[in-house]
C-alpha cells in the first residue's frame, strides 16, 4: 500500500517529547502527524514496565509545565512516579489535549529521505506509506534502543527471556522460578528488589557495580503537593534556570573545604532525605577526583551497613570509576536484598558469562539452571533510535555517515546536511544530565519558536553551518574534559556498546547555561543557521 499524504511535520514518538510537540505545533496552525512504533503513547515509560520502574526525579517536577491547569488538575500519589502512574499520566495528557487523532501507533518510521531541490521531507514507515513533509522532529528519546548482548547459544535457551526495555504488557510472574537477572544500572538496581520477593531463586550477574542511594519513598504528603500546587510559577522558573532542571541548586562550597565530619554530616543528611541530590553535596564532586573519592567512601560505608556477608558487600562497591560518572542510581532496598536467602550475586568480571545453553548459562566457574533470563543490559543511548532508520539529508548523506565517529550536532537540536529536522533532546543537549521533562519542554519550544520564525517569513529552509556544528562539539567536548566524566565507561560515552565511538554524548555545561545559549542564538535571528 502507498499512499501519498503530504504533512507540515512529520513527529517521530510519542513519549513525553512527540506528545508535548505535537501540541505545540498544532496551536501554531501545523498539520503535524506523529508515528510511535507502539501500541500506545508513553515512550520510555509505556516500554520499561518491569518490576520496581519508578522514575528518580519527584513527581511534582517529573510532569509537565506547560499547561497550569494539567499541573493543578493532576494528583501525584508518591513521592516517585512509578511507571504505571506515569503511563496513566501522559495517556490523560494525550486525551485532555486531544492528541491521539494525530497520532499513528504500531508504525515505524524505518526511512527520512530529503528532497533538496523541494525542501522537503520524504518519510517512509514500516506500513508501507510514504509522507512528504516540510519538517521533521526526531522525538526518539535517549534511551529507547534496547541492548542485550549476543551471548554464544542464547537461542537455544528453553527459559523465557525479557529485556527490561521491552517488557510484557501483561507482566511477567516470577513465582516458584529459578531467575537470572543480567545487569546492575538504574533498570537492574529496580527490579531486583521486586523480583526477588517473588522468585524461588534469583541470581544476579554483575560486572560494574553501580553507586546506588536509598529513594526512600513514600506516599506524596497532600499538605507537601498543595503547597508546590500553589507555587508552581516560582518553582518551576527556579527550574529552568538550574544547571539540572530541578528546583533545587547543588551544594556551592567544596568537598576539600569542609571537614571530616561535616562531610559525614552533610552525607548523612542527605543518605536520610533520599534521592541522588548526594550527588551534587559539593561544588567539585565531578570535577575532583579527590572530593569524590569522599563520597565514594561513605557509599562504601552505607553498602558495609545494609549487607550482611562482607564478601558479597566487598562485590557490591565500585571502585573502578568516580561517583556520578555512571548514573546514580535510586532504589528500594537494593543493598538489604543480598541479604534473603534466595538472592545470590555473581560477578562476571571475575568469572565472565561463556553462553547459554537450553538450561541456562554458564560462567567460566560454573553452571546455573534459570526458567527466566532478565536482561537489564541497557540502552543504545542517545544515538541508537536516530541510527535506527535510515535518515538521509542534503545531497545524499546518510546520518550513519556524519556520525561515523560519533554524533555531531549544533546545540543538540541540529545536524549539518539534514536541513529541517531537529531533535528533541538529542547529543549535544544538557537531557539525560537534567530533569529530562524540563529538558524536553525547552527543546519543545525552542524549536516551536524556530519553526514559526520560519513560517512567518515564508522561510523554506533551516539548516545549521558547519563552523557552528564544529564550534558546539568543540565545546560539549571541552566541558566534558574539565569533568572526571570521561573517566568511566559509561552509556554517557557509548563503552557500554561494542564499537561504538567514545564521545561524551550529552552537554555538561549545565540546563540553566544551555537555555541562556540556545535564548541568545534564537534572538541573534538564529546564529550559526542558515536560514532560505
Ligand atoms: P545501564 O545503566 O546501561 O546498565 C546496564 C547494566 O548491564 C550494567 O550493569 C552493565 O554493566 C550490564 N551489562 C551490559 N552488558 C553486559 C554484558 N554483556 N555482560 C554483563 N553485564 C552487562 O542500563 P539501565 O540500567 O537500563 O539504565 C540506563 C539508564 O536509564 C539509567 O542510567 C537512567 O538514566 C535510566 N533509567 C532511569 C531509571 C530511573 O529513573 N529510576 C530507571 C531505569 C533506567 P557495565 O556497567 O559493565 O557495562
Amino acid at each position: 500500500m502507498s499512499l501519498e499524504r503530504e504533512v507540515d511535520v512529520v513527529v517521530v514518538g510519542a513519549g513525553f517529547s512527540g506528545l508535548y510537540m505535537l501540541h505545540k505545533l498544532r496551536q501554531q496552525n501545523l498539520d503535524v502527524v506523529v508515528f510511535e512504533r507502539g501500541d500506545g503513547v508513553g515512550g520510555t515509560w509505556f516500554w520499561n514496565r518491569y518490576p520496581g520502574a519508578r522514575c528518580d526525579v519527584e513527581s511534582q517536577d517529573y510532569s509537565y509545565s506547560f499547561s497550569p491547569e494539567l499541573e493543578q488538575e493532576w494528583e501525584w500519589t508518591e513521592r516517585y512516579p512509578a511507571q504505571p502512574e506515569i503511563l496513566n499520566y501522559l495517556n490523560h495528557v494525550a486525551d485532555r489535549f486531544d492528541l491521539r487523532r494525530s497520532i499513528e501507533l504500531e508504525t515505524e518510521v524505518t526511512k527520512a529521505a530529503f528532497d533538496d531541490g523541494a525542501n522537503q521531507w520524504l518519510v517512509t514507515t514500516d506500513r508501507g506509506e510514504s509522507i512528504k513533509a516540510k519538517y521533521v522532529v526526531m522525538a526518539t528519546g535517549c534511551l529507547s534502543n534496547g541492548r542485550v548482548p549476543d551471548f554464544d547459544g542464547m537461542d537455544t535457551f528453553g527459559g523465557e527471556i525479557y529485556h527490561t526495555g521491552s517488557w510484557p504488557q501483561e507482566g511477567v510472574d516470577f513465582t516458584g522460578k529459578r531467575v537470572g537477572v543480567i545487569g546492575t544500572g538504574s533498570s537492574g538496581i529496580q527490579a531486583i528488589p521486586e523480583i526477588a520477593k517473588q522468585a524461588e531463586q534469583l541470581t544476579v550477574f554483575q560486572r560494574t557495580p553501580g553507586f546506588s542511594v536509598p529513594a526512600r519513598n513514600a506516599p506524596i504528603d497532600p499538605e507537601f503537593l498543595k503547597e508546590v500546587k500553589a507555587n508552581y510559577p516560582q518553582r518551576r522558573e527556579f527550574a529552568r534556570r538550574s544547571a539540572t532542571g530541578l528546583p533545587f541548586n547543588g551544594g556551592t562550597e567544596t568537598a576539600m573545604e569542609a571537614t571530616d565530619e561535616q562531610r559525614k554530616a552533610t552525607y548523612e543528611s542527605l543518605w536520610g532525605e533520599g534521592g541522588f541530590r548526594i550527588g551534587a553535596a559539593y561544588a567539585d564532586l565531578i570535577v575532583n577526583k579527590d572530593s569524590n573519592d569522599t563520597l565514594a567512601a561513605f557509599i562504601h560505608s552505607k553498602i558495609d551497613e545494609a549487607v550482611d556477608d562482607p564478601r558479597t558487600a566487598e562485590k557490591l562497591k565500585p571502585r573502578d570509576y568516580p561517583v556520578s560518572t555512571k548514573r546514580i542510581c535510586v532504589d528500594t532496598d537494593y543493598y538489604a536484598t543480598y541479604n534473603r536467602p534466595n538472592v545470590s550475586l555473581v560477578d562476571v568480571r571475575q568469572s565472565p558469562i561463556v553462553g547459554f545453553d537450553e538450561r541456562g548459562l554458564k560462567t567460566q566457574d560454573a553452571e546455573y539452571e534459570f526458567d527466566v533470563v532478565v536482561f537489564a543490559t541497557g540502552f543504545d543511548a542517545m544515538t541508537g533510535a536516530l541510527l535506527g532508520p535510515d535518515i538521509t539529508g542534503a545531497n545524499g548523506l546518510s546520518l550513519r555517515e556524519h556520525w561515523h565517529a560519533g554524533p555531531r550536532t549544533y546545540l543538540g537540536l541540529s545536524t549539518v546536511g539534514f536541513p529541517n529536522m531537529f531533535i528533541v533532546a538529542g547529543p549535544g543537549s544538557p537531557s539525560v544530565l537534567t530533569n529530562m521533562v524540563s529538558a524536553i519542554e525547552q527543546h519543545v519550544e525552542w524549536i516551536s519558536d524556530h519553526l514559526a520564525h520560519l513560517e512567518d517569513r515564508g522561510l523554506q529552509r533551516s539548516e545549521a553551518l558547519s563552523e557552528a556544528e564544529d564550534g558546539w562539539v568543540a565545546q560539549v567536548n571541552g566541558i566534558a574534559e574539565s569533568t572526571l566524566f570521561n573517566t568511566a565507561n559509561s552509556w554517557y560515552l557509548g563503552a557500554n556498546v561494542p564499537g561504538k565511538p567514545r564521545i561524551f554524548m550529552p552537554y555538561a555545561g549545565g540546563f540553566g547555561a544551555y537555555r541562556e545559549t540556545c535564548d541568545a542564538v534564537a534572538a541573534d535571528g538564529y546564529r550559526g543557521f542558515v536560514l532560505s
